[in-house]
């Protein structure tokens, strides 16, 4: 007799990834696709190659982490154990204006360039490249791939100071063409950061544009996420409408002391313009960021603590006064002479960051930078913090709620089909995980700590990850776009 069904899991509390209520049910996968679900008893028993019993355990989708800079790490480290270990399935890539392809660099990579590794890590002139790279890789988790604006501009700019001007304008749409021909989801900018500042709204509704003429998003890094946060969030509105594009605006915060509770005016003015025109934003679920060591962002009114350092790595995890002290130097000389590092900046506030989560736009995204020396929590902690503290402790939310926020409203906003929810069809990205126990460990000061309650994670229906064996096989693909 044949089952059938490869894996039938019974016992179930089913969060479909829609916002819906729990149910008690059943669910059977075969291949890559979930073969069916329903009740208790919708299954014939003994109709699983493999019966899993979960005992009451909750079962989701797997969880889609809608902003990473994990870019590399899949390709280098692809067991991606930092996030499966969360009970995450499939990554968003190229946030920030930040992407391997197409860019190559023969000197070191500039900054936030270097968040994603040295000039060896840059080997992907087009986009088909770095796809058959993912191809080859086979990571542990799905990757659906935006195309930073930094890259673009890196690409076909001599000078990356200004605005891009014709020839380079045309050679970046002809990358844009190429990049949705190949799987890409749509663009990114990062017009905080110096390789991308120089665009204004011409150059980046332009861009955009080609990347919806393609059936892309638009993800952005504003310009301003400080004083000028609502002026940044006028532009950002204006590129979008203009280059009709869906709009997600990156790790949604109000940052510096003198910013603290103007969520209340951000929030109520994006929910407006959700209204007329797609918006969404990403949040992760900490009130400190991290990034380049900046100037900029070097103040004494919050706290700095070094990420990474390439000159002295013996200040990793150390904080900036501290470390001004020891040098009897000021902490802006300090901060020149620890470069180049990165930072995690405590420049939110907690209040701010609850109001943001629990926003019907919000996503999560961890924005964890894998290639950090003493990373921020959030590249190992985000997913079930959000369950385990926010939802569960706090109760800002319910369970299925923050599921949502991180299964179907993800794939429905960066249209990944056939991702983000539990239905006969979809594929087979599972979580089994206990709501009681689920919670992250990673802290600032111990950064790279496994999280709890999570059971099993399937990835394209392959047992992936189980808390007993840790990772046990990698099936992740390219996902979303014309992939
Ligand atoms: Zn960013």
């Amino acid at each position: 007799m044949t089952t059938a069904h490869d894996h039938v899991f019974r016992n179930a509390l089913i969060y479909d990834g829609s916002g819906a209520a729990p149910y008690r049910g059943e669910l059977g996968l075969t291949g890559d696709r979930i073969s069916a679900i329903g009740g208790p008893g919708s299954i014939p028993s003994d109709a699983g190659e493999r019966e899993h019993d979960l005992g009451g355990l909750a079962l989701s989708p797997g969880f889609i982490d809608a902003h990473t800079h994990d870019d590399r790490i899949v390709l280098d480290v692809p067991d991606m154990l930092p996030k499966i270990s969360q009970g995450v399935t499939s990554v968003v890539v190229g946030n920030c204006g930040i992407s391997l392809a197409p860019v190559t660099f023969s000197g070191p990579p500039p900054a936030p360039m270097n968040l994603l590794g040295e000039a060896r890590a840059y080997q992907f002139p087009s986009f088909a490249a770095y796809a058959a790279a993912l191809a080859r890789a086979v990571p542990g988790v799905n990757v659906a791939a935006l195309v930073g604006h930094s890259a673009l501009r890196l690409a076909t700019m001599d000078d990356i100071a200004g605005k891009a001007g014709p020839a380079a304008l045309d050679a970046m749409l002809a990358h844009a063409d190429e990049a949705m021909a190949h799987g890409a989801i749509g663009l990114s900018t990062g017009l905080f950061y110096p390789t991308n500042a120089g665009a204004d709204i011409e150059e980046v509704t332009r861009v955009a544009g080609r990347f919806a003429e393609h059936g892309g998003v638009y993800a952005t890094h504003m310009r301003d996420e400080q004083d000028d946060v609502l002026k940044s969030i006028e532009e950002t509105i204006t590129t979008a409408e203009g280059a009709r594009i869906p709009l997600i605006i990156s790790h949604h915060k109000c940052a510096g002391v003198h910013n603290w509770g103007r969520t209340l005016e951000t929030l109520p003015r994006l929910e407006a313009i959700a209204e007329r025109h797609p918006v969404n934003v990403d949040v992760y679920p900490y009130a400190a960021g991290s990034t380049n060591l900046r100037a900029d962002l070097i103040t004494d009114t919050y706290r700095i603590m070094i990420a990474w350092s390439r000159p002295h790595p013996e200040m990793n995890a150390r904080d900036l006064v501290d470390i001004a002290k020891e040098w009897d130097l000021d902490i802006h000389e300090t901060a020149r002479r620890l470069q180049p590092a990165g930072a995690i900046y405590f420049q939110m506030d907690e209040a701010d960051v609850r109001r943001v989560i629990s926003s019907k736009l919000a996503m999560i995204g961890s924005d964890g930078l894998p290639h950090d020396d003493h990373p921020h929590p959030r590249l190992w902690g985000t997913f079930p913090r959000v369950i385990g503290h926010y939802a569960r402790d706090l109760k800002l939310f319910s369970i299925e709620a923050a599921v949502h926020k991180m299964t179907g409203l993800p794939a429905k906003v960066f249209k990944l089909a056939g991702r983000g929810r539990l239905a006969a069809g979809a594929f087979a990205d599972l979580v089994v995980f206990d709501p009681a126990t689920i919670i992250d460990k990673a802290t600032y000061d111990k950064p790279l700590q496994q999280s709890l309650g999570i059971a099993k994670v399937f990835v394209n229906g392959v047992l992936s990850f189980s808390a007993a064996e840790g990772v046990v096989k990698r099936a992740g693909r390219l996902i979303g776009g014309r992939a």
